[in-house]
């Protein structure tokens, strides 16, 4: 640290991504929840030439084409979708400009390691509200709270998702907050709260390519509600980085979004495989929560979460855990391909094997 840093960051707490290896050794990585699939075979058809000789002129503020076809998909109106550098960017914005100075956000105090980081940074007062003893979020937690609120809906690292319903009863109850819902990993089996857009304005839903899209490294996430909060976000955009999405990520998600057969294919396959694995490590003891993610959290039988987290990655295999008092034990296993889950579940039950 310097000493030039500004009095105000120099307590911040930086989020502390997952290993992402460079080179050298070829892991199978089951920490960040990306797809084991290639993007559509649209991405790659969508980047020509012609494409790349037009880097040189800046990207649309507007993300035209992109947008578009996200409220198509969505049927919502083109006012209603907000492009962003990845959720986390959208998530940033969100922060930025319904809690800055103003309203409080409440969250639950396990989920996605980012809004805490992000209150802080932003000078966001918050509350970070224990999950039940099972890991589920009490809905009464969040019902009239009256503060702003964030829910990730699957939960992470959980994978434990809440019902629309519930949802909506969050919205109604707190007309005069905002409602974010994180939405990442939605499309593996969660209910979305898409439907209920017409109903709240208060309502923010935001959604990532990141993981049912496969397209993690071209940084594109959205966010969906009603045009005044979307209004709310261009503004908080146009005042810090207009071009936020480069010329790929524009093409990459418009052509992403367009194949829906795709995606179709995609995300029924991660369940299936989702579905495989938890009977399995279920065989093995492993104590493993209802995901509705394409990750499972589990906890192993016999070892430390640590000891087997360890033994994984000298073997070549990436997952993630987390040195807190609650959660020590489980690790969050993404959903590769069903090689690579064969592959971690064979090298799984030797570590037991030795350990026992
Ligand atoms: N929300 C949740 C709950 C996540 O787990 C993640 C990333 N893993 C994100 C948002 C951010 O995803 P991205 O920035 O890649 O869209």
């Amino acid at each position: 640290m310097s000493r030039f840093l500004s009095e105000r960051f120099r307590s911040a707490r930086p989020y502390v991504p997952g290993e992402q290896p460079q080179g050298g050794q070829r892991y199978i990585k089951l920490n960040t929840n990306e797809s084991p699939f290639p993007p559509s075979p649209r991405v790659t058809a969508a980047i020509t030439a012609e494409e790349v000789e037009k880097l040189r002129l800046y990207s649309d503020p507007d993300a035209r084409p992109l947008t578009a076809a996200i409220a198509r998909r969505y049927g919502v109106d083109g006012r209603q979708v907000f492009v962003g550098n990845g959720s986390d960017e959208v998530l940033a914005f969100a922060f930025l400009a319904f809690g800055s100075g103003g309203k409080a956000f409440r969250f639950p105090a396990l989920s996605y390691g980012f809004y805490p980081v992000f209150a802080r940074l932003f000078g966001v007062e918050f509350e970070a509200v224990p999950l039940r003893e099972d890991f589920t979020i009490d809905p009464a937690d969040y019902i009239g709270c009256g503060k702003n609120v964030v829910i990730a809906n699957p939960n992470a690292p959980t994978g434990l998702a809440l019902g629309r319903r519930t949802i909506g009863e969050i919205a109604r109850s707190n007309p005069d907050s905002v409602v974010l819902v994180d939405e990442a990993y939605v499309d593996f089996g969660g209910e979305s709260a898409v439907p209920l857009l017409g109903e709240h304005d208060n309502l923010l839903i935001v959604q990532t390519f990141s993981k049912s899209r496969s397209l993690a490294g071209m940084r594109v996430g959205f966010a969906l509600g009603s045009p005044g909060l979307i209004g709310d976000l261009q503004q908080m955009k146009f005042s810090f980085n207009p071009y936020n999405l480069d010329r790929l990520a524009i093409l990459a998600g418009t052509a992403a979004m367009e194949d829906e057969a795709y995606f179709c294919a995609c995300t029924e396959k991660v369940c299936a495989t989702r579905r495989r694995v938890t009977g399995a490590l279920r065989a093995l003891g492993f104590t493993v929560l209802e995901s509705k993610a394409n990750f499972v959290f589990a906890k192993p039988a016999g070892i430390s979460g640590e000891a087997l987290f360890t033994a994984l990655r000298a073997r070549g295999v990436l997952t993630r855990r987390w040195d807190e008092p609650l959660i020590r034990d489980y690790l969050r296993i993404s959903i590769g391909s069903d090689e690579e889950m064969d592959a971690f579940l064979q090298k799984t039950a030797e570590i037991l094997r030795e350990a026992g």
